[in-house]
């Protein structure tokens, strides 16, 4: 071993200190500890990532440069364009000193392979790599049927879950002890650019992210159940953002409710309950992706959907992006989207519904148009979400059970808060009106609709009709 031999932690999604295995575990080896995180915005711009996420990326990880030096562990942050430059860096790491590798799994496919090139190369140099299977609370592949099988339907997977559970907790490592100072001598690599800012209304402050989970828990989870579903209430959590990129873990999340709602988490429709609900779904998005690596292709969950040959007319899609299609609901929701790159899962159930069942365009469009924008955009999540508002996933909402958005609208939104709050052009209309404004005097104001529901609704019908049997 060399005499400037150190542990390497490799941070990905995963840029925190507290509830961290791979830096808890590397903080143990004896040896001193290098943090490396390697900003990639060309595999970044194929995975389309929001600009807005990766600016959050940035920020997070300078200022997860300080947390980490104050208990000496140097985080290298390095600029490499595209997950190709990973191998030659490590290489580089290893003439340095690396000797110990650590890190999280990813579920993804092409972070599976890149992760898997790297731990070679840490064979081949007699060097050892350890990796722990943190993202999903439960490992994929832990949770099986009684015959050995993956769940494919979300209800059994939650008691199963809920059981283990009840039976193992969830385990959070603390914060490592600082280390001793140490200088190593590291190779000069091209440093990490700065974000544009344009993330800047969230704070990448570790503390703040967990500051903002424990009130959640402890003033919030009780009314979870009876808020969730209105956008224009702050009613949820608004953690995903934090979740998507590891500012905090899932399993932080679990223990905190834990001991804020000790009473309520298991309680069946408790608010706490139904947050922790969310959490499952998180975890069985993640096991389905492991087990069904093909989805990262987009490939529909349901094979025969991929026989529907989906209209996909370009100027319809251009106005549902656009947040222009006539209907007050979408229109207020993909407004929320394009300015604050989040969207309440309410309106993201609606607008991905109607773009589907009520413009006829592939789901695959939204999805990436959704990951192009979203600061929490995650493939599991994203996947899971779309497939099931299309029809065409696991435990996927049934083809012939489609959304109206209006009537969506006036149950969800009734008084008009959140349309009037992203549309100001509708500002002056009627309570009354708000959902459909088209027969008013003053509707000009306003895009006509650009789609009749009731007629889209049929042709949605038709178009599973030539593959599947009508129901
Ligand atoms: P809360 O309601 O407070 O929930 C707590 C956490 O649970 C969330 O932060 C999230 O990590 C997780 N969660 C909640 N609902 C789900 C769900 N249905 N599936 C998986 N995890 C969930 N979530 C993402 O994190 N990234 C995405 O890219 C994403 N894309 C979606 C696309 C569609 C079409 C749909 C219908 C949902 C999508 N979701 C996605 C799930 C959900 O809309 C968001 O997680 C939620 O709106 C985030 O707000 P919150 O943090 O206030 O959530």
């Amino acid at each position: 071993m060399s005499n400037n031999a150190f542990s390497l932690v490799w941070l990905r999604n995963d840029l925190r200190v507290y509830d961290n295995q791979a830096l808890f575990e590397a903080c143990q080896s004896g040896l001193p500890v290098v943090a490396l995180f390697i900003a990639t915005p060309d595999s970044w711009q194929q995975h389309f990532m929001a600009p807005v996420k990766q600016d959050f990326i940035r920020r997070r990880v300078v200022q997860l440069q300080t947390e980490l030096a104050a208990l000496n562990i140097p985080l290298v942050a390095i600029e490499g364009s595209h997950y190709s430059a990973v191998p030659e860096l490590m290489q580089q790491l290893i003439k340095a000193g690396a000797e110990l590798l650590y890190g999280h799994t990813e579920y993804e496919l092409r972070e599976r392979a890149r992760d898997r090139k790297v731990s070679d190369i840490f064979a081949k140099a007699g060097k050892a790599c350890f990796w722990f299977d943190r993202k999903a609370v439960m490992p994929p592949g832990s949770i099986l049927s009684k015959t050995g099988g993956i769940y494919q339907i979300f209800t059994p997977f939650k008691k199963t879950w809920l059981a283990r559970l009840r039976e193992t907790g969830v385990r959070c490592f603390p914060k490592p002890k600082a280390l001793p100072e140490i200088k190593l001598q590291l190779p000069e690599f091209s440093v990490m650019q700065q974000g544009d800012g344009s993330s800047a209304a969230y704070a990448v402050d570790e503390l703040h992210a967990l500051e903002q989970m424990r009130q959640f828990c402890r003033d919030k989870a009780a009314f979870y159940q009876a808020e969730r579903d209105f956008p224009a209430l702050a009613g949820t959590s608004s953690l995903s953002a934090y979740l998507a990129i590891g500012v905090i873990s899932a399993q932080q999340c679990i223990n905190r409710l834990q001991m804020e709602a000790a009473n309520d988490w298991d309680k069946e429709k408790s608010g706490a309950a139904v947050w922790l609900s969310e959490l499952v779904w998180r975890d069985f998005y993640h096991h389905i992706l492991m087990a069904f690596p093909e989805l990262i292709k987009h490939k529909a969950f349901q094979k025969d959907t991929d026989g529907i040959v989906w209209p996909n007319d370009a100027a319809l899609f251009q106005a549902w992006c656009q947040g222009k299609t006539g209907y007050p609901i979408v229109d207020a929701a993909m407004r929320q989207l394009n300015q604050t790159g989040w969207m309440h899962n309410r309106l993201r159930m609606i607008v991905a519904s109607f773009l589907v069942k009520d413009l006829h365009i592939d789901w695959r469009w939204g999805e990436q148009y959704f990951m192009s924008k979203l600061i929490d955009g995650d493939f599991a999540a994203n996947n899971g979400g779309w497939q099931w508002a299309a029809s065409t996933g696991t435990d996927a909402a049934p083809y012939f059970r489609i959304f109206n958005p209006v009537t969506q609208s006036e149950r969800f939104d009734p008084d008009g808060v959140f349309i009037k709050r992203m549309l100001p052009e509708l500002a002056d209309i009627p309570k009354k009106q708000i959902h459909w404004p088209h027969p008013l005097p003053m509707w000009n104001e306003y895009v006509k609709p650009v789609v009749d529901h009731s007629k889209a609704r049929l042709k949605t019908l038709e178009l599973f009709h030539t593959v599947k049997k009508p129901q």
